[in-house]
């Protein structure tokens, strides 16, 4: 009888720990991957998303073929869809990885009392994590709230369970019937918007495993240079941990393995596996907060007084607010789905400080475009970002984006890569162009209120609306 592998946000072949187990029995195995979009709580993928779960299938179903098996494609309600195939395939057992997000887990419970109810084995397997959620509590038994103490304590923890092999083999189970990939949808037609996509991207396992060698090989360089969106320091895994191409113990034991070789690098991989920390810390947040992107972790913040701009949303929304480093980032996002981390910061405390708009429309817009939209980290930083979340940075903190794009952008490289009609500019005048002389935008080629917009807010005008709209809510 077959045993049956749940793919889910693990589209790999090595450390699979369900994948492996299913191996190790001997039995047949069929590969099976559930499009889910109707079990209740489950988010559905935003768009850029959908299109990197295409490739990303295409690439799995590749791997493994090279073991002779194939992957079977299925849609609708996963418990429902997965007993059926389980008792129809007269299954052995099923064997799945743990997403510990809550409406997942209701979804393999519910697969859990189906198989049970049918009399099939089940295997419930863990990896998706360094240290499980609700692992790590504070004294007072909740979850923890603040980076550092948790991040400390994971690492007291020790290493995390090594990773597993890749199977050399699978006995091949009899086909079954399967969904084509192209049914579903998942990629754009027309308009084709997925042309900057395909040209920044290779999903994939083995392009992750690329990604991480080539990055670990160029360190040092990371603690100081992962500010900078133009230098290319960073690991760019983070659309590929996001869909499990690679585990964060693969990560992390690579990144160790690399500092032990050469010790010089030892300070950047301790600040990059601290940054791989805060995306366990979302994960540890949103298992213990299974509503982050809705609700304010800080329920002061229930009554900040938002602003209602739609105008303003949308000037953002297409990078066209006047200033220079937001829209860089905005248009680089809608391109690439992607967007450097200091420019999403900026991005999104220019969105919830200087326009006033609620995070969770910052937060929807990056859940539509990102290719690494991830239910934890999206809305754990947005929340960072607008000041009501775990550990977050001060509301009172208001970024200048001139100023930032002024030190992180020091050579306006990134500017004008992504905002091109600024390009003729000086760099004095690159990060605030309605400074320039009517002279100076003529020999460059700009015309403000033109071909760029002037400024939509006034940064010292907005920042002081934001600190006045932060005033009123803490007298309230
Ligand atoms: P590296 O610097 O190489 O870091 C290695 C890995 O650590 C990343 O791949 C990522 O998995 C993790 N990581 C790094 N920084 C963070 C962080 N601040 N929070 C959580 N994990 C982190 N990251 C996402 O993966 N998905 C999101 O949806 C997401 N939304 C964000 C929204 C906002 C408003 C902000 C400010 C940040 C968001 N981030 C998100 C975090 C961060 O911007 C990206 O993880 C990072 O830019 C990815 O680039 P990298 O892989 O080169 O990172």
């Amino acid at each position: 009888r077959p045993v049956i592998v749940w793919f889910r946000d693990d589209l790999r072949l090595t450390d699979h720990p369900a994948l492996h187990a299913a191996a190790q029995s001997g039995a047949p195995v069929l590969c099976v991957y559930v499009r889910d979009d109707d079990s209740d709580g489950v988010r559905p993928l935003g768009a850029a998303a959908r299109w990197w779960l295409a490739q990303s299938l295409r690439a799995l179903e590749a791997e493994l073929r090279t073991l002779s098996a194939t992957l079977i494609l299925r849609r609708g309600p996963a418990a429902a869809v997965l007993a059926e195939l389980a008792q129809h395939s007269d299954a052995a057992a099923v064997h799945w990885n743990e997403i510990e997000i809550a409406p997942h887990r209701a979804v393999a419970d519910s697969l859990a009392d189906a198989l049970t109810v049918a009399g099939i084995a089940y295997h419930r397997h863990r990896g998706d994590t360094l240290v499980q959620p609700n692992a790590i509590r504070s004294k007072d038994g909740r979850g923890m709230r603040v980076f550092t103490p948790f991040w400390r304590r994971v690492l007291s923890l020790g290493d995390p369970p090594e990773p597993l092999p890749r199977p050399t083999t699978l006995r091949a189970a009899p086909a079954q019937p399967s969904d084509q990939l192209s049914d579903w949808q998942l990629e754009p037609t027309t308009p084709d918007w997925a042309g900057g996509l395909r040209a920044t991207w290779m999903p994939g396992e083995a392009a992750a495993q690329r990604l991480l060698a080539d990055f670990l090989a160029r360190q040092p360089g990371y603690a100081e240079g992962r500010d900078y969106p133009d230098r290319h320091v960073t690991s760019r895994l983070s659309p590929h941990l996001r869909f499990g191409e690679i585990s964060p113990r693969q990560v992390w034991y690579a990144a160790r393995f690399a500092a032990a070789e050469r010790p010089a690098i030892a300070p950047d991989i301790d600040k990059f596996l601290s940054e791989l920390g805060w995306r366990e810390f979302c994960r540890h947040l949103l298992a213990e907060h299974p509503d982050l992107a809705a609700s304010n972790l800080q329920p002061a913040f229930d009554a900040f007084p938002w602003r209602s701009d739609d105008a303003a949303l949308i000037a953002w929304q297409r990078g066209l607010t006047g200033y220079p480093i937001v829209d860089a980032g905005m248009r680089e996002l809608w391109h690439s789905g992607v967007m450097h981390n200091r420019v999403r910061m900026v991005v999104g405390s220019f969105l919830v400080k200087h326009l006033l708009v609620d995070w969770r429309l910052g937060e929807q817009w990056f859940w539509d475009t990102l290719v690494d939209a991830d239910p934890g980290s999206n809305p754990g930083n947005w929340q960072w970002v607008a000041g009501c979340g775990a550990d977050a940075a001060p509301y009172f903190r208001v970024f200048n984006p001139v100023l930032q794009g002024e030190k992180f952008d020091v050579d306006g490289r990134y500017v004008r890569r992504w905002v091109p009609e600024l390009a003729g500019l000086p760099n004095n005048l690159l990060h605030q162009p309605w400074t320039a002389t009517p002279l100076e935008l003529a020999a460059a080629g700009v015309e403000l209120g033109g071909n760029y917009p002037r400024p939509i807010v006034d940064h010292k005008a907005g920042r002081q609306r934001a600190l006045s709209a932060y005033a009123e809510l803490r007298q309230r």
